[in-house]
């Protein structure tokens, strides 16, 4: 993928959060505490500006978002299916 093209996906990407966080079409907030936890304990995570060394993304917007995850695998997107059926089961 050439530089250019990484541009404009990232731009792509960035629209997306933006109408996401704008909408409010996020994860529950329990969920997004649990990943900003997880953030701010990792060794990728920059306390300075709360921003992750691995993507550069904002982990305070980025945790709200539904279809993004962690570049290592710490945690993942959001399974709308799965928590529903937790909170069945509860
Ligand atoms: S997104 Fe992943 S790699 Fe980046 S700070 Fe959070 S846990 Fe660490």
């Amino acid at each position: 993928m050439s530089f250019i093209q990484k541009m404009i996906k990232k731009t792509e990407e960035i629209a997306h959060a933006a109408s996401d966080l704008a909408h409010h079409n996020v994860v529950p907030p329990e969920v997004s505490s649990e990943r900003f936890a997880i953030c701010k304990s990792c060794e990728h995570f920059f306390e300075p500006t709360a921003t992750c060394k691995k993507c550069g993304c904002f982990m305070a917007a980025k945790t709200k978002l539904k279809w993004v995850e962690c570049p290592v695998g710490k945690w993942g997107k959001y399974d709308e299916a799965m928590d529903r059926s937790k909170t069945e089961s509860a």
